[in-house]
């Protein structure tokens, strides 16, 4: 597609000129994720408010390009590469917090706000965002209400549909609308629930009203480093077992627990094989019961040691360990292809011996970081993309873990999405009839196909067959 002149003038005309690019090495930043998918946008836009953003739509139906909505790119399925060039249209500028009710527990928030930010600014009110991604320093909360994101606290609180209340939409026509409910959940056909998750491609959200939690009284953090990956996953399985529902618990294997220890000196003993990180949150006198209950669990399966976070300072240190840990596996080699696929808990330890079997038989090295109380897996898997082939074997592998987590009564993806990467594994886990469905869904919002065409569904001829 080349440069469309008139078309470039009327988007300096909407958002100004400084908000326009379309300069190739400007873009640059704009063709990939946190994936290894790449594709230059044609034009790229920073529009400052809801109505730039619906002029924009608009402009870009009647030239028939495609549009692709963007937040931070730090997606992790190639959900805002623009496969195929088109119209980026990010959310970026749009990051005010434009109002928190103390009372109601409600934030309401432009999509570009940084979902860390929103924690910060409910502090002063004794309040927080329970869904933290790992890379909660950077992600939009417009880009989490369209991957439907998780994060190592979701376990007890639930992914981020359990926390929105309403988003403002622009749809494909360049309607701009609300879905859901200010002050209670929504009655009638739950629009916003079907849009959340829905990766970009029904629309772009343009305001997010989120539900705030009272801080907790106490919270206790341990990190507890086994003999063996075994041992841990057996140890989560009998925690949540036996009814405790910690707020997290976070697993990371040999090769990522020595990467996190190496950048962080969070205090991972040297011997320890695979470490977990649980924490939990409550009144006080409930958490001095837990505590003691997570010990005795954990007693049984022979631990190397058990340490409890002395103060904030360093319940903060063993979080960076493990909320840094994908940037730390770049001492090992500077690229990495993570999964993320999820099976029953009581199947981890069985699902992460088959990973290590098949890293083995591909030769590369995998690194296992774990969701492990949601039992969602992230295999990190671990290579030179300047090693001829490795990218290649490196995507092989990723596709064989999902197989392998499909095979165990898992799912595809456990907070990532689909996007771009995962597409031709649907038929895995989905019949022709089923992605029909979602296709016909689409259809509704958007009949033209305009927005983030090419993500989510497989082009059946280049799809994986589903297991008879
Ligand atoms: C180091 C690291 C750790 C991560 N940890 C986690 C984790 O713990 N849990 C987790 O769930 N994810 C995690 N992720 C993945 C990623 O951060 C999340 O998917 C996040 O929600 C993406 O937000 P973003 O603003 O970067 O979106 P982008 O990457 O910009 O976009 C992602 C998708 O959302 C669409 N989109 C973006 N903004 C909008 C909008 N306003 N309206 C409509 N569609 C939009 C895009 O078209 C695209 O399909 C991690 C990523 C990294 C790099």
């Amino acid at each position: 597609m080349n440069i469309n002149q008139s078309f470039k003038q009327k988007l300096i005309d909407i958002v100004g000129s400084d908000y326009v690019i379309v300069d190739k090495q400007d873009m640059i930043v704009y063709e990939s994720d946190g994936t290894h998918d790449k594709g230059m946008p044609d034009y790229v836009t920073l529009p400052g408010s809801v109505e730039e953003v619906s002029k924009l739509v608009i402009l870009a139906n009647d030239y028939g390009i495609p549009i692709i909505a963007r937040g931070s790119g730090t997606g992790l399925s190639g959900g805002a590469v623009p496969i195929s060039g088109g119209l980026i249209i990010s959310v970026n500028r749009m990051n005010k917090i434009l109002n928190i009710d103390p009372e109601k527990a409600t934030a309401v928030l432009e999509a570009g706000v940084i979902n860390l930010e929103i924690s910060k600014k409910a502090s002063e009110y004794g309040l927080f965002y329970a869904p933290d991604p790992s890379s909660q320093q950077a992600c939009s909360i417009g880009g989490n209400v369209a991957e439907n994101s998780g994060g190592p606290h979701c376990l007890a609180y639930g992914v981020t549909t359990n926390h929105i209340l309403a988003i403002e939409v622009v749809l494909p026509t360049g309607e701009i609308t609300w879905f859901g409910e200010m002050n209670k959940e929504s009655s009638g056909i739950d629009f916003r629930g079907l849009f959340i998750g829905s990766e970009g491609t029904f629309g772009i959200c343009t305001k997010v009203v989120v539900k705030l939690l009272k801080q907790p009284e106490e919270v206790q953090t341990f990190l507890i480093a086994f003999n063996n990956i075994n041992d841990a996953a057996n140890a989560t399985t009998s925690i949540i077992g036996s009814g405790i529902i910690p707020s997290a618990i976070e697993m990371m294997d040999r090769t990522a627990s020595k990467a996190a220890e190496e950048g962080t000196n969070a205090g991972i003993p040297e011997n320890s094989d695979t470490v977990l990180l649980i924490e939990i949150e409550g009144f006080k006198e409930d958490i001095k019961e837990q505590e003691l209950l997570i010990k005795d669990i954990v007693n049984e399966f022979d631990p190397i040691e058990i340490k409890l976070a002395a103060n904030t300072k360093e319940r903060d240190l063993f979080w960076k360990a493990r909320k840094g840990v994908l940037g730390a596996l770049g001492r090992i080699a500077p690229n990495y292809f993570l999964v993320d696929g999820t099976v029953p808990r009581t199947k981890l330890s069985f699902v992460l011996s088959e990973v290590n079997k098949l890293a083995k038989k591909y030769g590369l090295i995998v690194a296992n970081v774990l969701h492990a109380g949601d039992g969602n897996l992230h295999p990190c898997i671990i290579f030179d993309q300047q090693t001829p082939g490795d990218t290649q074997k490196a995507l092989s592998l990723g596709g064989d873990i999902l197989k392998v987590c499909v095979e165990n009564g898992g799912v595809l993806s456990g907070e990532h999405g689909i996007g771009y990467e995962k597409k031709e594994y649907m038929p895995l886990l989905f019949s022709e009839n089923d992605i029909n469905y979602m296709k016909e869904m689409k259809n509704i919002f958007d009949s033209k196909n305009n927005f983030n065409p090419g993500k989510i569904f497989p082009e059946m001829s280049d799809t994986i067959e589903q297991p008879k």
